[in-house]
């Protein structure tokens, strides 16, 4: 068993108390995708102790120029990310408890998630969902790691309740949203690179070495040869509503949901029933052939084509209307499939 970990036992930094440490550890990915499989692929290896790692869509062939986990067969069958990512995570590591979830991560489901991890990794591509991790991260003071990246340009910050300033309190440093990998794209040494600056993190973190974890804003653009990192600890904002002396942790109340969402970049609209359901997709199907168009399905959801559109529906109620913008007209045709 400790053979596995020999070289980072011998690395001074961890140790054999380290690895001890690692190995009674739970570990939170938010998102399959880049920084989602090339966290967990590391920290599978590493030998943490469990790892739950959450996604709400399926793999496409357009993920996998940098999404290490998976394969062409996975985008072939349109297997749910968590689904894909957990069967390969435990190929990699049979000593470590991996648990993927299909989940499209919201109120309900994050003080769940969170309540019983010892950190949390931010592998979202939106900050709907990161302001999400940060005020649920404050409320149980879990540690979480932020990390972005699109075209050749990555950014991560480290956040420690009660020490650092929160996600809240950089609102004004930290460019959010714009320009999405969708839009203008990204290489594979981008994501690569915020991965390492979140892993090492994360071992710090897990061996309880808090003295050695980075305090700065780190940034860079790989092609244009520049990195940065940035002292922030001075924005941290006494009267946060997230993480100051009196919190309210907006994001977490109901009204800051949306139900439905234009994906980000990807001209495509996610509609979400007001509570979450248990969809029979046989049921499904069979309304769904008495429209015409064709319909192809896996365990865990269901393609229907019709006209130039592609709607996707999933067990948890959840349905992605591709190839549209307009939530208006995506609602239409939801009404019009679903009854
Ligand atoms: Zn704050």
């Amino acid at each position: 068993m400790w053979e596995r970990y020999s070289r980072q036992i011998l690395f001074e930094g961890i140790g054999e108390e380290g690895q001890r440490k690692l190995q009674t550890k739970h570990v939170l990915i938010v998102g399959a995708g880049a920084l989602g499989t090339g966290n967990a692929e590391v920290l599978t290896r590493s030998g943490v102790g469990r790892i739950t790692i959450v996604d709400r869509d399926y793999v496409e062939r357009s993920n996998l120029q940098r999404q290490q986990l998976y394969t062409e067969h996975d985008a072939i069958d349109r297997t749910p990310k968590a689904v894909a990512a957990q069967k390969r995570l435990r190929e990699i590591n049979p000593n470590v408890e991996v648990n993927g979830k299909i989940v499209d991560v919201t109120v309900e489901e994050i003080e769940q998630l969170i309540s019983d991890v010892d950190l949390v990794i931010d592998a979202t591509d939106n900050f709907d969902i990161r302001f999400l991790i940060n005020d649920s991260a404050q409320k149980y003071r879990i540690p979480w790691i932020y990390g972005g990246c699109v075209s050749s340009y990555g950014l991560s910050f480290t956040i420690i309740p009660g020490e650092t300033p929160c996600l809240n309190c950089l609102l004004e440093t930290i460019p959010l949203g714009g320009a999405t990998c969708d839009t203008v794209g990204v290489i594979s040494p981008t994501v690569q690179m915020v991965v390492a600056y979140q892993t090492v993190e994360a071992m710090k973190i897990l061996v309880e070495d808090f003295e050695s974890v980075r305090r700065k804003l780190v940034s860079f653009d790989l092609w244009n040869n520049e990195q940065s990192a940035i002292d922030v600890s001075r924005l941290k904002k006494e009267g946060c509503p997230s993480c100051g002396e009196s919190p309210s942790y907006p994001y977490l109340s109901y009204e800051n949901q949306t139900k439905t969402a234009v994906l980000c970049g990807r001209n495509t609209v996610q509609i979400r029933p007001p509570k979450k359901v248990d969809r029979d997709l046989h049921v499904l199907v069979t309304q769904l052939e008495k429209q015409g168009g064709t319909i192809e399905q896996n365990p865990f959801l269901v393609t229907y084509h019709y006209e130039d559109r592609r709607v996707v529906f999933f067990k948890d109620g959840r349905v992605l209307i591709h190839g549209m913008k307009d939530i208006v007209e995506a609602k239409k045709i939801y009404h019009q499939l679903l009854g």
